[in-house]
């Protein structure tokens, strides 16, 4: 078969491609199709076109909820023409009988051990209508269902298809090395899709493939220092002490970004841990903190993943003693918050700038998306918060899509907006660019992070500026 797989994009995202990584799930999807069949990628983000006329037998898509409108768009069209059309993604998780209406068959969860199966069901011609993997109730799908009760153990796992991408054109190679997050975020519906058992890609694959990396790499793992509820357990740690001693002596060594938490410098192990991935080349790491108050770590569910025994003991003077502890060890820190916990107020958007500016840390500071299959999604629906009107595609950024108790949509917005574009003022971005270049003395660090502020700045700025304001209360 003629397999086309993918990204899909809207104007949005294709006008603003500063900080690119290469997609995981199109190279991963590509590696996993055996090799009778012919694959093509499309990566939209990039600036890809998608060819309706051409004589695709299978096209794959992978769907994100923000990408929901648009990925239904090429599915119709593919499907008008007689094309079989599979979806896939994260959305697929929480809305499987929405997608299967613009899909020849839905895939839930993993893909490691359904595309196969898939594969060979098309080529009969004889695709079910769901194809499910991990813990999953199927009586809850309306159609014919393939289930795979097991979740992938990710040994063995075949060398990414980045040869079919043009390479030059990504900021940064992509690779993974674990998969599942025990924390359970209210906000997130990681937990829930991975489950919360940690799996581990073996660390010679994992070595393996970054040797055959370009000069930069985004490990999408959900930390790259594991996670505090298993620091007790020598084995987890073992696999980043032994992970990072490999990768330390790979040669180029390779620079590298990920997301962690900050409490792993206080744990036995975490130390070294970070000293070791510090040398290996991790050079920023994404941190999630998503609030500044014991109230928000609550209501978020982020205590958890920050090591804290409860939301009431959370510390934000430890907080900082951990962002400079790790910057000291060269590591860049961003810094991601979510702003609309119900206890929150418009102070909370500007004292999380100010938190911003006296840690050095880059900004990411976002209102509340409550994202279809995670906790709060479920809740606010409950409780009838989401705005009716809201579509899937205001769910990625610079829309407000529920009500908040205190303060309007339009004053979120604006809130935001001002937060966002103080934050990534030039003044900022050179003072974050010299602090960087402070923790570690390298041209080539100082000019990513740079760039990518500059990148950064150019989002927010038509983020904030260009696109139709949020719907109105
Ligand atoms: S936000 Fe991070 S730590 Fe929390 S559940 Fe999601 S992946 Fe896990």
């Amino acid at each position: 078969m003629k397999i086309t797989i993918i990204f899909p994009a809207r104007s949005l995202e294709t006008a603003r491609p500063s900080f690119t990584v290469m997609p995981l799930a199109l190279t991963l999807l590509a590696a996993l199709t055996p090799d009778e069949h012919e694959v093509s990628l499309v990566d939209m983000f990039m600036g890809d076109q998608v060819d309706y006329e051409s004589d695709v037998d299978l096209v794959a898509i992978t769907v994100r909820t923000p990408l929901a409108v648009v990925a239904y768009e090429i599915a119709d069209n593919f499907l008008k023409r007689g094309k079989k059309v599979v979806l896939g993604g994260p959305h697929m998780f929480a809305f499987p009988a929405e997608a299967k209406q613009h899909a020849s068959a839905v895939a839930v969860g993993e893909a490691e051990n359904l595309w196969r199966v898939i594969l060979e069901d098309a080529v009969r011609d004889e695709l079910k209508d769901f194809y499910v993997c991990g813990p999953y109730e199927e009586q809850t799908l309306p159609g014919r269902v393939h289930h795979e009760k097991q979740r992938p153990d990710l040994k063995n796992l075949p060398m990414m298809r980045r040869d079919l991408l043009p390479r030059k054109r990504y900021f940064m190679d992509s690779i993974f090395t674990t998969r599942g997050c025990p924390n359970h975020c209210r906000f997130c519906p990681v937990t829930d899709i991975f489950g919360p058992k940690i799996r581990h890609r073996p660390i010679d694959d994992v070595v393996a493939e970054v040797d055959t990396l370009g000069k930069r790499y985004f490990n999408v793992d959900d930390s790259v220092f594991g996670h505090p509820q298993m620091v007790d357990r020598p084995q987890e740690n073992r696999y980043y002490l032994d992970l990072y001693r490999e990768l330390a002596r790979l040669r180029p060594k390779r620079l590298w970004s990920g997301a962690g938490g900050l409490s792993a410098i206080n744990y036995k192990d975490g130390r070294k841990i970070l000293e070791l991935a510090a040398e290996s080349g991790l050079y920023s790491i994404a941190a999630g903190l998503e609030s500044i108050s014991a109230e928000g770590q609550k209501q978020s569910g982020a205590w958890r993943k920050l090591h804290y025994k409860s939301p009431d003991s959370f510390d934000l003077q430890q907080t900082k003693d951990n962002i400079r502890a790790i910057q000291s060890l060269g590591i860049e820190v961003m810094g991601f918050f979510i702003i609309g916990w119900d206890e929150d107020t418009p102070e909370t958007y500007r004292r999380t700038l100010e938190f911003c500016d006296e840690c050095n840390i880059v900004p990411f500071i976002f209102t509340l998306i409550p994202m279809p299959g995670s906790q709060i999604y479920r809740e606010y629906v409950q409780q009838g918060r989401i705005f009716p009107d809201s579509t899937w595609d205001q769910f990625g950024g610079g829309y407000i899509v529920y009500q908040h108790p205190t303060m309007t949509a339009q004053e979120m917005f604006d809130l935001n907006a001002e937060v966002m574009l103080k934050g990534y003022s030039l003044g900022r971005i050179f003072k974050r660019t010299f602090q960087a270049m402070r923790y570690r003395f390298s041209p080539d660090v100082a000019a990513g992070s740079f760039f990518t502020q500059l990148g950064l700045r150019k989002v927010y700025r038509q983020l904030y500026g260009q696109v139709p304001r949020p719907p109105q209360q």
